[in-house]
């Protein structure tokens, strides 16, 4: 059995060349260079803010490979960064949601395509929304099935998530 070099649980490890290819169900996905990893085994405060980074990249689409401390340090203040603009992070949730488009569930397809703008998982990107639907900012919108094609099958009934308030951006000066 071999183990996470983050977390130390049961972890699937491919060894290439320098990296080692690591699939953890709780680091999720990512690369690590073999000279980084004695280093990061005496840093149990740094192999605990890569795990939350390993994740945020494999719920991105794009798992990040640990190089060297400096190159770890800066993806780790990039993420606290990130997760600290409230503001920001709305925008990209607000963007994806209602940018997915009519979907017979607007917690599943449109769902995901948030998690993955936010490198979070669906069940926290489901939170998320509902919060920022709470706060008022989101709505969910029913389309009227009066566009029906005549003669097609009946169609389900479609959600759009829909922004509330008017976006800052198209304010004229
Ligand atoms: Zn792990």
């Amino acid at each position: 059995m071999r183990t996470c070099v983050l977390c130390g649980g049961e972890a699937e490890i491919h060894d290439l060349s320098t990296v080692k290819q690591v699939g953890c169900p709780d680091c999720l996905q990512y690369a690590v260079a073999d000279a980084f990893c004695a280093e990061l085994a005496d840093d149990a405060k740094m192999r605990a803010s890569l795990s939350r980074v390993t994740r945020h990249h494999t719920h991105k689409g794009s798992p990040i490979s640990l190089l060297n401390r400096v190159q770890a340090e800066w993806a780790i203040v990039d993420l606290e960064e990130f997760e600290q603009d409230v503001e920001q992070r709305d925008r990209l949730a607000i963007d994806a949601l209602t940018g997915a488009g009519p979907a017979e569930d607007p917690w599943d397809a449109p769902i995901r395509a948030a998690a993955k703008t936010l490198g979070i998982s669906p069940s926290e990107a489901r939170g998320f929304a509902a919060d920022i639907e709470a706060r008022g900012r989101l709505r969910i919108a029913s389309l009227p099935s009066s566009g029906a094609i005549p003669g097609a099958e009946p169609s389900h009934e479609r959600y759009c998530w829909e922004e509330c308030s008017p976006r800052a951006d198209r304010t004229i000066d």
